[in-house]
């Protein structure tokens, strides 16, 4: 039973959710619009603010009061992917930044006046084998000259700030792979005017997702964020919660496709009853809401586990890599509920399911988190 406090929060954003119905989503999509004014109401209200700490004038919640409202997003229908960095990309400042990063920063997020909603990591040539990125960021005096590329960033151009990741030590010259990779804060305004040229990529979504083209751009020292050359650890520590969100945001997926299926299931008639009666069209539909269930719990367990300071990474994997599956499934089985109407834009159906096919591959895709199972938890031989 959950309690007071996360009932009402889910309430909270049912009720914001109800001013953006689907037509608005599937608009936005339709022109690759951005979200700006359910973005504005979210940070606004409190809600997309809710991990920072109230010293830093956000709401001092947990990953799993966070977990609630991007379930409740996705669940209502809307794309969370335009805003859902904000929560968690600042953890970065939050855990490695100095005192005056953040005294600078975090309020400043939590007021709404910047967005960080922004992170590079991804590479066209390296892909997920990240500690070969090539991007590289050079120490001249109090700056750091950057050069390189990146891909697939999301929000840059609805971004203030944007954490990347470059390597300040070549990989050759380090004792640990991980090593010699380093986090900076980029001011993305600056930045477009002193040597980054951002390009977006027509993709299967509006994810807002650009190939990134760094060419001598100077930023200040100041901008590291933790130590040179441990950037990969600020990066990984902000991964746990990005995975249990977005976990999150496929448990209210799914929610989405089960509440539509059972529903037209029991409007739809053909052969003067309704389809859902047929248990060939019931069943699949049971089964996802099974599923979606018992992924819901890992969500849960992974995000108290967070909340609590524990270790969490295998059981953030697992929420993502089981949610992403089972959203996957009811999206799928939401469409063959639907016959022909599910390829009719106006029933919405047909974006959900474009959306929430991305989460099998990013931020870490199926076989990656396997990977990770398989050998820090199974202890099996490592691969790569
Ligand atoms: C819409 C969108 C938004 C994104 N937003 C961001 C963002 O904001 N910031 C960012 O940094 N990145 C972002 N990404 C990138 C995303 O994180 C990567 O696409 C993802 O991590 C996979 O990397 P890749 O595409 O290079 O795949 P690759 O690394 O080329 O892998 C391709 C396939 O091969 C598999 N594979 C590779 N190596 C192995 C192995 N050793 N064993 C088994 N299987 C393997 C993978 O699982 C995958 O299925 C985004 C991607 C998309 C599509």
């Amino acid at each position: 039973m959950e309690d007071q406090d996360l009932h009402e929060i889910r309430q909270s954003i049912r009720q914001l959710c109800d001013g953006y119905g689907e037509d608005y989503w599937l608009e936005l999509d339709r022109n690759r619009g951005y979200p700006t004014e359910f973005v504005r109401e979210l940070t606004t209200s409190g809600f997309l603010t809710v991990l920072i700490p109230e010293t830093y004038g956000g709401a001092g919640m947990g990953v799993r009061e966070a977990a609630v409202v991007m379930e409740e997003v996705c669940r209502s229908g809307a794309h969370a992917g335009a805003c859902h960095a904000q929560m968690y990309v600042m953890g970065s400042v939050l855990r490695h930044g100095s005192e005056a990063q953040k005294q600078y920063y975090l309020p400043k997020i939590a007021a709404g006046e910047l967005r960080l909603q922004s992170f590079g990591v991804t590479e066209p040539t390296t892909g997920t084998d990240t500690t070969s990125l090539k991007t590289v960021a050079r120490r001249e005096g109090d700056e750091y000259v950057i050069n390189g590329q990146k891909v697939w960033i999301s929000r840059i151009e609805h971004s203030d700030l944007m954490v990347l990741l470059a390597r300040t030590t070549p990989k050759s010259e380090v004792g640990k792979k991980t090593e010699g990779l380093s986090a900076f804060l980029i001011d993305v305004a600056h930045a477009r005017e002193h040597g980054l040229t951002i390009q977006p990529i027509d993709a299967m979504i509006n994810h807002h997702a650009c190939e990134l083209f760094f060419d001598d751009l100077r930023i200040p020292a100041d901008n590291l964020l933790g130590a040179e050359g441990q950037g990969f650890k600020v990066i990984l520590d902000g991964m746990n919660a990005e995975r249990i969100l977005i976990a999150a945001e496929c448990v209210g997926d799914g929610k989405y496709f089960v509440d539509k299926a059972s529903r037209y299931a029991c409007d739809r008639i053909v052969f003067d009853r309704p389809i859902g009666q047929n248990q060939g069209v019931q069943f699949p539909i049971a089964r996802c809401y099974a599923e979606i269930e018992a992924a819901s719990l890992m969500v849960e367990k992974a995000a108290d586990m967070f909340d609590a300071g524990q270790a969490c990474g295998a059981e953030a994997n697992m929420a993502k890599m089981l949610a992403s599956e089972a959203s996957w499934r009811a999206g799928d089985v939401c469409m063959q509920t639907h016959g022909g109407f599910a390829f009719a834009k106006e029933y919405h159906i047909e974006r959900k399911f474009r959306e929430t096919r991305l989460y099998q591959i990013a931020p870490i895709s199926t076989n990656l988190i396997l990977s990770f199972i398989g050998e820090h938890v199974l202890k099996m031989p490592r691969s790569f």
